[in-house]
């Protein structure tokens, strides 16, 4: 389901900022050598994590699905100085790929990529991160939130994409398939947890963003 008009959705699209050159240049050999290339966060979505991360200017993000790296290096651009990025993919495949352009970006120092499977690795961090993006399996996405919860700072976010699932989040739950129904909860837990506040933006598949206001 597409949420707006194909023709306001151009009109949104050439009223964006353009990706840098690089980011296109990632894109574009996303789609040509990448399986699943839709995945990829793309140009408005990638100008609006941008912008999310110059505004909160954060010292510590994590980033739970890394992919081709599309959406890590957008983080990137808004880091405080000296502040860092850790991103996790399980698909090894990608290395390579993903590599070549945080190097191509002057990125190595301050992106931490690391290949493994996050609902094992996350219990092992110990840091504090001021912003943390889950785009990773959707059936984990409660998981992955519990997980994160401790180690966000109170003031800190947790965005999560793909949360009304191409518009199927308003289906009955129970005739909803088994990812639907995840997001279902998902959204739901964080609309109803009183230690955040939050917001669900309806901005390509959905995102919800949470403010943590206490422990
Ligand atoms: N954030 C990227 C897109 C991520 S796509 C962007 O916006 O451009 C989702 C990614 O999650 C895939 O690359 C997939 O390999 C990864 N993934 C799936 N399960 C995972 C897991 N258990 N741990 C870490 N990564 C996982
Ligand atoms: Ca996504």
């Amino acid at each position: 389901m597409e949420f707006i008009d194909e023709k306001l959705d151009q009109y949104v699209c050439n009223h964006t900022d353009k990706e840098s050159e690089l980011l296109y240049e990632l894109n574009r050999q996303t789609h040509i050598r990448v399986l699943n290339s839709r995945m990829l966060s793309g140009q408005f979505q990638g100008r609006l994590l941008s912008m999310i991360a110059h505004m909160i200017k954060p010292q510590n993000i994590l980033e739970i699905g890394t992919y081709t790296g599309y959406s890590a290096l957008c983080f990137w651009e808004g880091l405080a100085e000296n502040g860092k990025i850790t991103t996790i993919d399980i698909n090894e495949e990608l290395e390579d790929f993903v590599r070549e352009f945080i190097q191509k970006a002057g990125a190595e120092k301050q992106v931490n990529y690391v290949i493994g499977d996050a609902m094992q690795l996350i219990p092992k961090m110990n840091e504090e991160f001021d912003l943390v993006f889950i785009d990773a399996d959707k059936e984990n996405y409660c998981h992955y939130y519990d997980l994160v919860f401790d180690k966000v700072k109170v003031g800190g976010y947790i965005l999560a994409d793909n949360v009304l699932w191409s518009g199927k989040v308003v289906g009955e739950y129970e005739k909803a398939d088994k990812d639907t129904k995840i997001l279902m909860d998902y959204n739901r837990k964080i609309n109803d947890d009183p230690r955040v506040e939050n917001i669900l933006l309806p901005i390509r598949d959905g995102l919800m963003l949470a403010r943590k206001i206490a422990e």
